[in-house]
């Protein structure tokens, strides 16, 4: 347990600073305050761009050699461990999410930094034949200024995936923190102001999505957008960001399926299960909402799943019970609207359905509905809580147009023993990753993104590194040859 501080600033052009407008930060555990934040206006957020702005056109972050950025990110990582204990604890009590988890998130944002300083120093252009008379080769030169917005179910991860590979190409940032979570924010990026970065290179503003974080979407000095969060708030970041074609990476919202055939390892299944769909409480965008099972074993897999369901333990993130209270008042007021729609197209919710009524925070009863098909609301919306749609399906053919059947497409899962279906399905998913036999395998090294609604750009690994920069082309005509 460590104490918090009552009152929590922006990080603006090298400094923290406060604003005369606060907001509230609750425990969903307990829907007690936690602390304030300096709720950051328009005004903050000019500022903090223009310091970015200046930052990145002073080549403060590019001038040195690549090793200095090296440096930079290894030391930021070393800085992000040393308080992993205290933002955890920070995090748990702001997010409601388990005290190990938030702890994992602390890392993990630690490994994001050590992997894209292994990045820093190798952003290598190629070199292009054009016969005698002339040479031909691409820079990547950085964005410029990167302006991030994060929601609130990963709030400490999710900004270290974007910042690490920006700070490695040369960028600098706004990093727009959600309203709901932004305390372990606060953490991070204090540990990142002591690794010696130019004033100007990392900002942190705590404002309302509408009005800062629109204003910071829109604006010239804004090169690049990385935007993590819901379809309609990435549909309107888009249209904002037209006005100045302003790059996007949009990581948006899933329904993603798990297909689990009769050959499946029930174990692998149930345990990739629990992950899948409570872990967080469900509020993961690439949680298994959809669970798509062969007939031939649907009873006694629906069985089991409930029987695991109703053995979780349900409880405060800081005690580590398996399922913990989702984010807010209306976070939970929508899952269990969602369900009540579920419930009244004919889905039959055999465990759950409706949140505790007697847990003074916002706790929702892990949820398993049956008979789900794919025209429900429950088998084409985004709940983001801790509820799972079941499917049945006779054959591969129609898993796949079971699963491939909503407009989301960020990950999918396999279940079972024949390596060839599992690639002929993996083929076939329309989801930007394929997990076979294990839920959330995969990395901070593993590209990450979706397709349809899901989003477009991809975050993790090599690959996202080069969202953060821009291919100039040099071509050269050579006298004399
Ligand atoms: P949200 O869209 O409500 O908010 C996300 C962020 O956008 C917040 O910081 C918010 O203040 C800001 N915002 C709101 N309106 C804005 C506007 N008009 N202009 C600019 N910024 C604005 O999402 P949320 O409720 O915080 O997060 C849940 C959603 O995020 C889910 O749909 C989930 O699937 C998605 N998500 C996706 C990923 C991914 O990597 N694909 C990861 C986590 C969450």
């Amino acid at each position: 347990m460590y104490p918090i501080a009552s009152h929590w600033l922006n990080y603006i052009d090298g400094q923290w600073s406060d604003s005369s407008q606060r907001l509230t930060v609750n425990n969903p555990g307990t829907a007690e305050p936690v602390a304030t934040i300096a709720q950051a206006t328009v005004a903050d957020a000019e500022r903090a761009l223009l310091a970015a702005r200046r930052c990145a056109d002073s080549g403060l972050l590019t001038r040195a050699r690549p090793a200095q950025r090296v440096t930079w990110l290894l030391r930021i990582a070393e800085e992000i461990r040393a308080v992993a204990d205290e933002g955890a604890w920070v995090l748990c009590q702001e997010n409601g999410k388990r005290l190990s988890d938030a702890r994992d998130e602390f890392i993990e944002a630690a490994r994001y930094f050590e992997y894209y300083a292994g990045m820093a120093d190798k952003i290598e252009g190629t070199s292009i034949p054009l016969g005698n008379g002339y040479m031909d080769f691409t820079l990547y030169d950085p964005m410029g200024v990167s302006a991030q917005i994060v929601p609130w179910n990963f709030p400490v991860s999710i900004c270290a995936r974007s910042l690490a590979p920006a700070l490695a190409a040369g960028n600098a940032v706004v990093i727009k923190s959600p309203e709901l979570s932004p305390l372990g924010m606060c953490v991070l990026i204090r540990a990142i102001a002591n690794a010696g970065l130019p004033d100007g290179a990392v900002n942190l503003i705590c404002g309302r999505g509408r009005e800062v974080g629109s204003y910071l979407v829109s604006h010239r000095a804004v090169d690049q957008i990385v935007f993590t969060g819901s379809v309609p708030t990435g549909q309107s970041i888009l249209r904002d960001a037209a006005q100045h074609a302003i790059p996007s990476v949009m990581e948006l919202g899933g329904k993603s399926a798990a297909i689990a055939f009769a050959d499946a390892d029930r174990e692998q299944l149930l345990a990739s299960v629990q992950s899948g769909i409570f872990f967080n409480a469900g509020q993961v965008c690439s949680a298994m909402s959809r669970l798509l099972v062969q007939r031939e074993i649907y009873e006694d897999v629906v069985e089991a799943v409930v029987a695991m369901a109703e053995g979780l333990s349900v409880g405060l993130g800081q005690d580590n019970a398996d399922l913990t209270p989702v984010v807010s008042a209306g976070q939970l007021t929508g899952i269990e609207a969602l369900c009540r729609r579920a419930i009244e197209e004919g889905a039959v919710a055999v465990t759950g359905g409706e949140a505790f009524a007697d847990r003074a925070g916002h706790f929702m009863r892990p949820t398993v509905f049956r008979d789900v098909t794919a025209d429900m609301c429950i088998a084409q919306e985004e709940v983001f809580g801790p509820v799972l749609a079941i499917m049945p399906f006779d054959t591969e053919e129609q898993a796949i147009a079971i699963a491939n059947g909503t407009e989301f497409g960020l990950v999918a899962g396999v279940f079972t023993q024949d390596i060839s279906r599992a690639m002929r399905c993996t083929r076939r998913l329309k989801s930007g990753q394929v997990f076979v036999n294990e839920w959330y395998a995969g990395g901070i090294e593993t590209p990450f993104g979706g397709v349809g609604l899901s989003g477009f750009g991809r975050e993790k690994g090599q690959e996202a590194l080069y969202s953060y920069v821009r291919t100039k082309n040099v071509a050269i005509r050579i006298a004399g040859e």
